[in-house]
C-alpha cells in the first residue's frame, strides 16, 4: 500500500472535506479511520510525524489498567478490557498477550485479598474471550514465576494476562487502514491558524507544510482537534481566552538489556513511594516505568531528567535487588505527556484516564484525555457525536475489521533462527521485526534474500535497508528520524540506538527521496541530536 505525501497534500489543498482531524496520534488516526469507514470524506494533518507525540511514548500496553479499579473507574476498565480482546483479533501481529506477575509485600497499600478481588473483576470484564484466568500464589511459591523478585517480605502474588504492543506501529497501521478507506492524511503539516467567518463560525484551517514552507488552507464542514498535550494551544487559536482543559503529567521509561533483567513475565511492581510501575520484557531488552509527575513546560520539550531515571532505578533496586541496575545499564529512555482532563486531584496518578469532548462556539471540537487501548471505541463515540446521522452506517467494513498487516501465523522458529544467522540480528529482535510487518513480512524477506544484498558486506545493514524501504515506500516516512524512531525501533531497542548504520541509512533514504548532500547530513545530525537529548540526564 502506497501513501504518497505529495498527492495527499494536493487533495488537502483542493478539496472540501466533511471532517478535518488535527493531530496524527492514535486518537486522530482512530477517528479518521472510523469516519472514512462510514463514508465521511475525511482529512488529517499532523504537525510532526504520525505518532510523534504521546502515541510513541507510552508504556506500550493494551490493557484494562488494573490500578484504575482502585479509583472505582469500572466503566473505563471494562471498556479497555473489551477493546483489548478486540485488538487481539484486529491486530494479532501487533498486540501480544503477556503474563503479568503482581507481587504483594508486607506493608503494601493493598493486601493480597484485595488484589484477588481486582483480578476476579478483571477476568469477569474480559468475558469468555481468549483471556487466561488469573492465578494466585503465596510466599516463596511466587519465585517459580519470577525468581529475580525480592523475597524478603513477599506475601504472595497474582499472575494475570494483559497485552503489549508497539504504540507507534499501531498508530501507523490504523492510519493505513484509514487511508485504505479513503482518508487523506499528511505529516509535517502544522495547523498555524483557524479562520472564522463574520458570524464567528470556523471557515477554514490554515496549514503550513514544514518541509517546503508552503502554506495552504483546508476547508471542512467539521473540525476535530485531537492534539493530545497540544489541545490547549489549538483551542486558543480558536478562542484566545479559552481556559486550559489539560493537566499534563510526565511519564518516563528506561530500557536495559534483557540479560541485565531477564524476566519471563512482565512485573507489576511498586516504586519506592508505593506507586504502581511496570518492568516489561521486550525482545532483547526489558523496559521499566513509568513516572507520573506534573509537567509545566512546553510539550515538545519533554524529556527524561536525572531524577526520573534515578526514581525508576530505585524501583528496580527495590523489586530486583540482586540485579543492581544502575545508570550504565540504561540503553534508552523516553518521556511522554499524559493529556489528562484537568481535575483538582492532588496526586497525578489519581486523575481519570477517561476522555471528554469540548465543543466551542465556532464549531471546533476538542477531544481531551483517553488511552491508546480504547482508541477504537473512543473514535466510534466521537464520530457518533460529530455525525449523528451516520451512527448506524454499515460502512465499508466493520469497525473491528483486521488492520492491514493482521496475521495469526507467526514466523516459524526455524525461520527466525535462519534470519538471525544470516543478518546478525538477535533472534528476539528478529521476532520483533517480523511481528511489526505481520503478513507483509514474508514477501519483504523473500525480496531481500533474492536481491543478493545479504552477501554484500554488511548483512545487518541490508536487513535494516529492507525496513527503510518499506517505511519510505509504504508508510510515509519522509525524515530519517521517522524511520529510526517510529517506523522501526532502532532508537529505543538497539544497543547503539541505531547509530552504527545512521550514515548509510541516511544515504539510502536520500537517494530514494532525492536529497542533496546537505539535506542528508542534516537528517543524520538530527538523529544524533535525538540520541543526545535522550541521554541529556547523564550530564545533569
Ligand atoms: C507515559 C505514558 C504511558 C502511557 N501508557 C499507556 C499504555 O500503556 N496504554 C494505554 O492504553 N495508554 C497509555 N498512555 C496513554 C496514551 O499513550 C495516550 O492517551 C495516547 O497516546 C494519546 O494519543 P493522542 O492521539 O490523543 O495524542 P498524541 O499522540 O500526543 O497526538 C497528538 C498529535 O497532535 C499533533 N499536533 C499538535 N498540535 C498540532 C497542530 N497545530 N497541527 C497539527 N498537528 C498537531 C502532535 O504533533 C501529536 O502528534 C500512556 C501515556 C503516557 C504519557
Amino acid at each position: 500500500m502506497i501513501m504518497q505525501r505529495d498527492q495527499m497534500l494536493r487533495h488537502l489543498a483542493n478539496e472540501t472535506f466533511d471532517l478535518l482531524v488535527i493531530g496524527g496520534g492514535i486518537t486522530g488516526v482512530g477517528v479518521a479511520r472510523e469516519a472514512a469507514r462510514r463514508g465521511i470524506r475525511t482529512a488529517l494533518v499532523e504537525m510532526q510525524d504520525f505518532a510523534w507525540g504521546t502515541s510513541s511514548r507510552s508504556t506500550k500496553l493494551i490493557h484494562g489498567g488494573l490500578r484504575y479499579l482502585r479509583n472505582f473507574e469500572f466503566g473505563l476498565v471494562r471498556e479497555s478490557v473489551v477493546e483489548r480482546q478486540r485488538l487481539l483479533r484486529m491486530a494479532p501481529h501487533l498486540v501480544h498477550p503477556l503474563p503479568f506477575v503482581f507481587p504483594v509485600y508486607t506493608g503494601d497499600p493493598d493486601p493480597l485479598w484485595m488484589l484477588k478481588i481486582g483480578l476476579m473483576m478483571y477476568d469477569w470484564f474480559s468475558g469468555k474471550g481468549t483471556q487466561i484466568p488469573h492465578r494466585m500464589a503465596r510466599g516463596k511459591a511466587v519465585m517459580q514465576w519470577e525468581p529475580l523478585l525480592k523475597q524478603e517480605g513477599l506475601v504472595g502474588a497474582g499472575i494475570y494476562q494483559d497485552c503489549a504492543t508497539d504504540d507507534a506501529r499501531l498508530t501507523i497501521e490504523v492510519l493505513q487502514s484509514a487511508v485504505q478507506w479513503g482518508a487523506v492524511a499528511a505529516n509535517y503539516a502544522v495547523v498555524t491558524a483557524l479562520r472564522h467567518d463574520r458570524s464567528g463560525k470556523l471557515e477554514a484551517v490554515e496549514v503550513e507544510d514544514t518541509l517546503t514552507r508552503q502554506r495552504f488552507a483546508i476547508r471542512a464542514n467539521r473540525v476535530l482537534s485531537a492534539c493530545g498535550p497540544w489541545a490547549d494551544t489549538v483551542r486558543r487559536m480558536d478562542d484566545p481566552s479559552a481556559p486550559s482543559l489539560l493537566r499534563l503529567t510526565k511519564g518516563v521509561h528506561i530500557t536495559v538489556p534483557r540479560d541485565r533483567l531477564p524476566l519471563t513475565n512482565a512485573v507489576t511492581m511498586r516504586g519506592t513511594d508505593g506507586r504502581i510501575m511496570f518492568a516489561i520484557p521486550s525482545g532483547a531488552f526489558t523496559y521499566l516505568g513509568t513516572t507520573d509527575t506534573d509537567y509545566a513546560g512546553r510539550p515538545e520539550d519533554v524529556r527524561a531528567d536525572r531524577d526520573d531515571v534515578e526514581y525508576i532505578l530505585a524501583a528496580a533496586q527495590k523489586n530486583f535487588p540482586g540485579q543492581k541496575l544502575d545508570f550504565a545499564d540504561v540503553v534508552s529512555a523516553w518521556a511522554g505527556l499524559r493529556p489528562l482532563v484537568r481535575s483538582q486531584a492532588a496526586n497525578p496518578s489519581a486523575v481519570s484516564r477517561g476522555y471528554e469532548l469540548f465543543p466551542s462556539a465556532s464549531g471546533l471540537v476538542t477531544i481531551a484525555g483517553g488511552k491508546l487501548t480504547a482508541f477504537r471505541a473512543m473514535a466510534s463515540h466521537i464520530v457518533d457525536y460529530l455525525f449523528p446521522a451516520t451512527k448506524r452506517a454499515q460502512g465499508t467494513a466493520p469497525s473491528d475489521n483486521p488492520l492491514p498487516g493482521a496475521t495469526t501465523e507467526p514466523v516459524a522458529q526455524e525461520t527466525v533462527k535462519a534470519i538471525s544467522k544470516a543478518t546478525g540480528e538477535p533472534e528476539a529482535e528478529v521476532v520483533r521485526v517480523a511481528q511489526r510487518y505481520g503478513r507483509r513480512f514474508g514477501p519483504m524477506w523473500t525480496e531481500l534474500q533474492t536481491s543478493g544484498a545479504l552477501s554484500d558486506g554488511d548483512p545487518l545493514m541490508a536487513w535494516r535497508l529492507m525496513q527503510l524501504k518499506q517505511a519510505v515506500e509504504h508508510e510515509m516516512a519522509v525524515r530519517l528520524e521517522d524511520v529510526v524512531a517510529r517506523r522501526t525501533s532502532l532508537l529505543l531497542f538497539t544497543q547503539d540506538n541505531g547509530q552504527r548504520h545512521l550514515e548509510a541509512l541516511g544515504q539510502a533514504m536520500g537517494q530514494m527521496l532525492g536529497w542533496d548532500a546537505t539535506r542528508t547530513a542534516a537528517e543524520v545530525e538530527r538523529c544524533r541530536q535525538r540520541v543526545q537529548e535522550m541521554f541529556a540526564w547523564k550530564n545533569a
